[in-house]
């Protein structure tokens, strides 16, 4: 990976290849990033740069013989800890690693932008929790008694590491505490609260920020090759994450402007049926247009809040859209607003935690009329 291949980032690019050239790079890094923050792909780039041997002034050359493996994951020198869930295996471990090295490889090519949930499903690790085990952190230690084979410098990328066993973590700590020469650990993390804070504490920390939503879009747009107004619809729903932006254009299109106008006029004229019928035909989407629905819902609720308090001109809301917004505002007070919103971010946090989707938009859709017919 290179830098050029991130989408925006400007500023924490530029702190990072500034550390390099000025010389000045932290032994252990942390780049914490919100979910759908691109903080592996940049790790990626980091280690890419480290490792060049004709590092330019915004990049890594690309070419040299260090870029040309670390563009594939295959330098020596790049060490990478990744969580894995118990996968049954009947080979033998040398074998088993040596696929799971291949897996890892192959998703960080063709996923450059996945999470733990798309590293799961690529390796076939099904729905069991992924662990960075304890026999992992003895790996770690012994590779890191090991001179660097090519590069002047080791570059040991440990994804998750709020995923390690306790006793992982313990010989981490140690490690973090005594580097080992022209070692350079970059940890990344989506959750850096459930990280142990003597790793934070020995680590520094760089934060990965979303990407605003022209990045998503010019990235959907240019590099995707998607249709602007569809872009700019997906955009809307990817919050900044270009990982729920794939998602999206993989699923199959949801009307969701459609179905919200039509969830919120029901609401409005508490036509109980239509809700009955509403949360049937919800329950059968799948789990991620449940989500977006959710999402898009929360959206719309902002949008007429700003038509509300006259901010028009932040709108994001276009055509149609618009116009519903509108009328909605009409009838939706502050009061009224704030409330659905708190509403369906309830409802957003049942169905992650697999509720009846039936049960959960039959509720929020009479709690919602209720809200809005007080
Ligand atoms: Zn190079």
């Amino acid at each position: 990976m290179k830098f050029s291949s991130i989408p925006g980032l400007t500023e924490t690019k530029k702190l990072l290849i500034d550390a390099v050239r000025g010389n000045h790079t932290a032994h252990a890094q942390l780049l914490v990033g919100a979910g759908g923050a691109l903080n592996l792909p940049l790790a990626l780039a980091y280690a890419t740069y480290l490792h060049c041997e004709n590092k330019g002034e915004e990049d890594s050359c690309g070419v040299c013989p260090a870029c040309s493996k670390n563009l594939k994951y295959i330098h020596p020198d790049t060490h990478f800890v990744f969580p894995l869930s118990n996968v049954k295996s009947d080979k033998d471990e040398e074998r088993f690693k040596a696929e799971i090295t291949k897996s890892w490889r192959a998703f960080l090519l063709e996923q450059p932008f996945g999470n733990l949930d798309d590293w799961t499903n690529y390796y076939g690790g099904e729905d069991k929790q992924a662990l960075i085990s304890r026999e992992e952190s003895r790996e770690i230690i012994k590779t890191l008694s090991l001179k660097p084979f090519e590069s002047p410098v080791k570059v040991m990328i440990i994804w998750q590491p709020e995923l390690m066993h306790p006793s992982a973590a313990n010989g981490i700590l140690k490690i973090l505490e005594e580097p080992a020469p022209h070692t350079y650990f970059i940890l990344v993390t989506n959750a850096a609260d459930r990280l142990l804070p003597t790793i934070i504490s020995r680590t520094q920390i760089v934060t990965v920020p979303l990407l605003h939503d022209e990045e998503v879009e010019q990235y959907l747009v240019e590099s995707l090759s998607i249709d602007p107004a569809k872009a700019q619809k997906i955009t809307q729903l990817a919050e900044g994450s270009l990982n729920m932006a794939q998602r999206i254009v993989d699923s199959p299109e949801d009307n969701n402007a459609q179905r919200f106008i039509e969830w919120m006029r029901a609401c409005y004229r508490r036509s109980y049926w239509s809700l009955v019928t509403m949360a049937d035909d919800y329950h059968g989407l799948d789990k991620l247009s449940q989500k977006n629905l959710i999402t898009y819902s929360m959206n719309m609720m902002r949008e007429s809040l700003l038509v509300a308090s006259s901010a028009t001109q932040m709108n994001r809301a276009r055509g149609e859209e618009l116009k519903f917004v509108n009328d909605f505002s009409k009838v939706m007070t502050l009061d009224k607003v704030e409330k659905s919103f708190k509403l369906l971010n309830d409802a957003s946090y049942h169905l992650e935690r697999n509720g009846s989707a039936k049960m959960i938009f039959l509720d929020l859709s009479l709690k919602i009329s209720k809200t809005i017919n007080p």
